[in-house]
């Protein structure tokens, strides 16, 4: 990719910056090389769609895709290309604004429930240097709004006077030791544990929204006991309202990347407890509730950009909306969404071009 920024030129630039099926590519360019910067990206909102920690969960996609500071090896959507850290304007927060209203009354209007209003791109929510001010005009919709945030960016004061206009904030804690945080997270190289710890405690200290944490167990990377007894530690110092551990359940950014055993997830539990925390364990799949509110191609596209669905799901999906299974094998086909085995079941993921 640097090789083709370093030959690109001026005409085939304005080609890309023209085409609307090269989102991610214009904000790959304008990020490497600062080009084109008044390019807004277009939000996508999805679902309501079941979150195991947030009930009926109406999604909110404000991040070109995999711009994140860190690169998880379980990733559900990919590595991440290039991390970052630097704050920017994504998205107007106007046109967010007006779009999650309009939302809102069609899934009102169809008589379903939306539990939380959550910021749950393909990315980290924190890159966008308007979340505030997007948080604060949300006040309105009298919904409870939610952040689920790789909490690499809590150093800053500015993000976490941001996160605190949420009604909920979830932050990531898979490790507290160096040398697995850059294994497992593969942080952005000017990221500093120790700072992002402290801004997180500092963040917990006065917030008066609820503080959830997520710690995601693999299979020999952070599961030992000495390593959970730390991060153990680590979140009762901050005193989370619910400490939930997971395992990958959908296909991760690399092969090699294996669920903790139950023997694993079970020990993680009694050392989290040990430490009187409420402990959640999401260690299996979301229930079936997707709600369609537009139309049902776009609507897949949107929810597996983030959420890869299960053929189960997908076929459930598919059902409930009188399709057949052909809608998915165009899409397959249009290379939109791709297949992919993960255990013994195949998932469905959104097809995004390798220069994302
Ligand atoms: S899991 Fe979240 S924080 Fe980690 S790389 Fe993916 S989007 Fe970024």
């Amino acid at each position: 990719m640097n090789t083709f920024v370093n030959f690109i030129n001026t005409n085939t630039l304005y080609k890309i910056h023209s085409n609307p099926d090269h989102k991610s590519l214009r904000w790959y360019l304008a990020i490497k090389i600062g080009v084109q910067s008044t390019y807004m990206y277009e939000p996508i909102l999805f679902g309501p769609i079941p979150s195991r920690r947030l009930g009926q969960s109406l999604g909110v996609n404000h991040i070109p895709y995999k711009c994140c500071s860190y690169s998880c090896i379980y990733c559900q959507i990919g590595r991440t290309a290039q991390t970052q850290i630097k704050r920017r304007s994504f998205c107007n927060a106007h046109t967010l604004h007006k779009k999650i209203v309009d939302r809102v009354q069609d899934i009102h209007s169809k008589g379903e429930a939306i539990d939380y209003i959550t910021f749950v791109p393909d990315g980290e929510p924190t890159l966008e240097e308007n979340l505030g001010e997007m948080l604060s005009m949300l006040k309105e919709i009298r919904i409870p709004t939610a952040v689920i945030t790789n909490a690499s960016l809590m150093w800053d004061a500015q993000v976490r006077d941001d996160l605190a206009k949420a009604d909920l904030v979830s932050v990531k804690v898979d490790a507290i030791q160096l040398e697995t945080w850059e294994k497992i997270n593969r942080p952005h190289k000017d990221l500093m544990l120790d700072d992002i710890l402290e801004g997180i405690r500092r963040f917990a200290s006065v917030y008066t929204g609820t503080l959830i944490t997520e710690t995601m167990l693999v299979d020999n990377i952070n599961d030992d006991k000495r390593k959970l007894e730390l991060v153990a530690e680590f979140l009762s110092t901050i005193s989370p309202a619910s400490a939930t551990i997971s395992t990958p359940t959908r296909p991760p950014a690399e092969n090699s990347v294996k669920p903790a055993t139950q023997l694993a997830i079970t020990r993680a539990h009694q050392i989290f407890e040990n430490r009187g925390l409420n402990v959640q364990l999401t260690i299996t799949p979301e229930g079936d509730s997707f709600t369609i509110a537009g139309e049902l191609e776009e609507e897949i596209l949107n929810i597996t950009a983030l959420h890869p669905l299960s053929k189960t799901k997908m076929l459930h999906i598919l059902e409930k909306h009188h399709a057949a299974w052909d809608i998915v094998q165009k899409l397959i086909e249009d290379r939109k969404l791709k297949e992919v085995k993960f255990g013994e079941e195949f998932f469905y993921l959104r097809f995004f071009r390798k220069s994302n």
